[in-house]
Parts: structure tokens; sequence; C-alpha cells
């Protein structure tokens, strides 16, 4: 059998968080009355000129500067000619031989490995309108048919596309996540997929293990969620691999993926830069940007998570993993901050274990924004130090954090830990002779695996102290638990 290797490359549309369009004054506002924002501009009716919007072009060089990547000092604006329903103007004005922001890279973590995923460009450019495939739309002659809604012309694009360097579908959507969270995370893009604020497309190529050149690729579009990226160049790849196994070969060509059959289907061949015939725009400048204006940008910019991920890391000992969490959003870093603020560095790794685990899995299975958690740092604060002092134990912890989300989320005063502890009788019992009658009274019932101990068997020793854990409703402090029952038993 053949060994194959799949080639990712990802383009990526990020839309920029602006109040109004690239050039033209019309709002970007989502979900308004078809065409009832994009105005002559944004369709080029004869006599208009573009104007560019300030804000994007700070966005971007917001995000240069945070992937460490060159900005052009000018950029140029360049009309992509051809034809589409969903573009009346017959042109998109794009960025072709001097994108504004060059180079960069990103890293991003697969499984526990850290890979850096080299960046090509990233250009400024115009979105088209929105072909509206609905029912019940009829032509003049009754024949079904499709609307067009050009609310989304002229939105701000930033493109950003990365050299080919992913090597499966498990790190294209690691990629994509990274750079999700990190356009969030600079405020440059809103981030929200379902309204195609950040939508990918996926180049895929595969060839023979050991092989130096790339196989031909195809490329699939509009990728708006992450499960339909990975699904999609899942299946891409099967089809790739299969089809030169039986003989025949790749062909060049764009794809549409459909998720209701987790299938690629052709869409057009694959057109080259010739077949836009690109030239200049010469109704727009370049984009002259000094280094004053990128040093402002970068006065303004928050610290950026990879610097908090090293830093966490050194400082406290963390994972990449909890790292990684702990900055998927600004909201997420914030609480950890203000968290670790009250309890102090040697509770830094309980911290993000509750964060990242607990708290954000509750947040999570309740739909609810880290921004708007019911919980704040001082309620985990409290949990935490009871864990440390020995009051409670971690099993505890975890009842008494349900008890305290389920009085935040249905809106009752929240208790104190130390309420609930009292009034719950949770203390943990450290008292030694305590947890001896414990003891002594499990191991009167469960005779067999004592001596299933005695002969040899660990796992009889883990069942003991589970038992014993369980007799005393997980009060038992297990460190204490473990040397009493060994002392015991030997
Ligand atoms: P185009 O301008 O036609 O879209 P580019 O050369 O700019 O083509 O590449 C677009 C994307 O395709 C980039 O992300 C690049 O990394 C990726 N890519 C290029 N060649 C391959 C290949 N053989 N297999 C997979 N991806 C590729
Ligand atoms: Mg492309």
């Amino acid at each position: 059998m053949m060994q194959w290797e799949v080639v990712i490359g990802l383009e990526t549309h990020t839309q920029l968080q602006t109040q109004s369009k690239i050039f033209s004054g019309a709002s970007t506002r989502f979900g308004a009355k078809p065409n009832t924002q994009a105005c002559a501009v944004d369709l080029a009716l004869p006599g208009v000129l573009p104007v560019l919007n300030r804000q994007a072009v700070e966005h971007a060089i917001r995000f240069g500067l945070a992937v460490g990547a060159k900005i052009s000092p000018a950029s140029i604006f360049a009309r992509k000619n051809y034809f589409y329903p969903d573009l009346p103007k017959g042109y998109q004005i794009s960025q072709m031989e001097t994108p504004v922001i060059i180079g960069g890279k990103l890293e991003i973590l697969v499984g526990d490995e850290v890979k850096v995923v080299e960046l090509t460009r990233a250009h400024m450019e115009e979105d088209a309108g929105k072909s509206v495939h609905e029912e019940g739309f009829i032509g003049p002659h009754g024949e079904p048919s499709s609307g067009i809604d050009l609310n989304r012309a002229g939105t701000p694009l930033l493109e950003i596309v990365t050299e080919p360097v992913m090597r499966s579908s498990a790190e294209a959507v690691a990629y994509a996540k990274a750079l999700h969270s990190l356009v969030v995370w600079l405020g440059v893009c809103d981030g929200n997929m379902q309204e195609g604020s950040f939508r990918c497309d996926a180049n895929v190529s595969v060839r023979p293990m050991g092989q130096k050149e790339f196989g031909t690729r195809c490329e699939i579009k509009n990728l708006n969620s992450f499960r339909f990226l990975e699904e999609a160049i899942q299946y891409e790849v099967r089809r790739q691999i299969e089809l030169i196994e039986d003989g025949g070969t790749v062909v060049q060509e764009t794809r549409l993926y459909d998720p209701d059959r987790c299938e690629t289907r052709s869409m057009r061949s694959k057109e080259d830069a010739n077949d836009y015939r690109y030239f200049p725009d010469p109704d727009l400048l370049p984009v002259v940007i000094d280094d004053a204006w990128i040093a402002q940008v970068r006065n303004q910019m928050p610290a950026l998570p990879a610097q908090l991920r090293e830093q966490w890391q050194a400082d406290y000992g963390l994972s990449p993993y909890d790292a990684q969490l702990l900055t998927q959003d600004r909201d997420t870093a914030k609480v950890f901050e203000e968290l670790l603020a009250i309890v102090g560095k040697p509770l830094a790794k309980a911290a993000a274990n509750l964060i990242a685990g607990e708290f954000a899995s509750s947040l999570n299975r309740a739909g609810i924004a880290m921004a708007n958690a019911p919980l704040k740092a001082s309620h985990l604060a409290s949990l935490l130090t009871r864990v440390a002092d020995g009051t409670i134990s971690n099993k505890i912890a975890k009842d008494i954090f349900a008890i305290l989300w389920e009085e935040a989320v249905t809106g009752k005063s929240i208790s104190t830990v130390d309420q609930v502890i009292d009034m719950r009788g949770l203390k943990q019992i450290s008292d030694s002779g305590a947890i001896e009658a414990i003891i002594d009274q499990v191991l009167a019932v469960n005779q067999k695996s004592v001596e299933e101990f005695r002969a040899g068997k660990e796992k009889a020793f883990n069942a003991l102290v589970g038992q014993i854990m369980k007799a005393s409703q997980g009060k038992a402090n297990p460190g204490q638990v473990n040397e009493l029952l060994r002392k015991k038993l030997s």
C-alpha cells in the first residue's frame, strides 16, 4: 500500500470590524433588509470615487504586528475583473502584487506539539454581495429564481494566506482556530462564523510519502465552520487518493463542500491570475503606511496571547495545553489573571485547572460567554484556598462548585464557600482516629479485597481506597487514607 502525505494551505477571509464599508460610508451592519445598505460607491455607479476606510487599514496593521509580519510601506489596490451576479460592478477591488501584509507566522498546538504555520501574505479587499436562493422566488415566466442582496458588497475583508505547510485536517483546524482566536482577541474581527465574518478556503493536495514535488491541488471554497473545514478536507483527501490509486489524475479546480452529503463537488475549473486581468485601480492611491503610524498602532495593542502563554508557562509551570485554553479569548485570560491576583503563584496551576476544567465546561454547557460568567474570580478563589489549606478535598470542591454554579445560574444569592462547607458538613476529615475507624469498618466487610491485596494485587488496594472514600462521603483526606490503609495492611 502506498503511503500518502497530505498538503494543505488555507486562505481565510476575515471581515474587518468597522462601522462603514471599506470604500464608502454605507453601514456594515449585518441582517438589514436586503439592498438597503449598498450605496452608489459599493456598486461603482458612474462618477463615484472610492475613499479608503482608515480603520480597516489600522486593523490590517494590527494583525500584521501580531503575527510578526512585514507591513508594506506602500501597498496597491488592484481591480480583479470577473462576472458574477453578486458583483454588478464587474470587478472586485483587492490587492495583488503588493499586499499590505507580507509574511508572518502563527503558532498552533496540535496534540501536545507546538507547530509554526508560516503566512504568505494578507491583503485587504472588498466583499461581494450575496445570492439568495430561497424557495418561492419566482421569475417573470414562473421559473424558480434567485435574489441578490448587495448589502455585503464593499464590506472590508482581510484575506490571510498560509504557505502550504499543514499536513492533516487536524492541523488545518488547529490553525483556523488559532487564527480565529487571534483576530477576535485583537478586536479586528467579530469572529461570527454563522454570519460569515470568518470563512476559510482550503487548498488540498496529496503526494506519495517522501516525494518532493507537491501534487495537484483543489481549492474548497467558503467553509464557515471548523467542523465543515475538517470534514471537507477529510473527504477531499480520500477522494484524491482513491482517484490516483484508480489510475486517474487530480484536475486543479475549485470545489464546494456540501455538508448535507459530506462531500465536495466540482464548481469550476481553476482560474489563474491572468484570467482576472488584474490592474492597479486608477481611482485609488497607494496605501502609504509610515513608521509613525505603525508605532501608533503598536502602542494601542493589547498584550498578545502568545506572550501570555510563554510567560505563564515559564512563571507558573503551566502546560502548553492549559496555556492555550486560558488564552483562547481575552475574557478567559482576564479571569485567570484576576484569580491569580487573589490566590497567588503557588496556586496558579490549580487556578488554571479550575478555569479550563469545571468553569469552562459549565459555561459551555449553559451557553454562557466567559464575559457574562455568573461566578466571579472571588468565588473561585475561596474554593482553591480551602482545598490548599486542607479544609476540603478536590472532589468536594467540585461538588461545592456545582452548588455555587446552580445558585448563580438560577439567580439566587450566591453562598460563600465557607457557608456551604459548614451548612452541609463537608469539612474534610483529617483526624486520623476518625479515618482509622472508617477504614476498620470498610475492611471488616471487604475481606476478599484484603486477601487479594495480600496476594499481590495492587488493584485491590485502590478498590479499598474507593470504598473508604465512599464511606466517608468523600470527606476523608485522601492522602491520609492512603497512608493509614497501607500501614494497616502491611
Ligand atoms: P491562488 O492565488 O491561485 O489561490 P496561490 O499560489 O496563491 O494560488 O495559493 C493559494 C493557497 O494554496 C495558499 O494557501 C498555498 O499555500 C496553497 N497551495 C499552493 N499549492 C498547493 C498544493 N500543491 N497543495 C496544497 N496547497 C497548496
Ligand atoms: Mg485562492
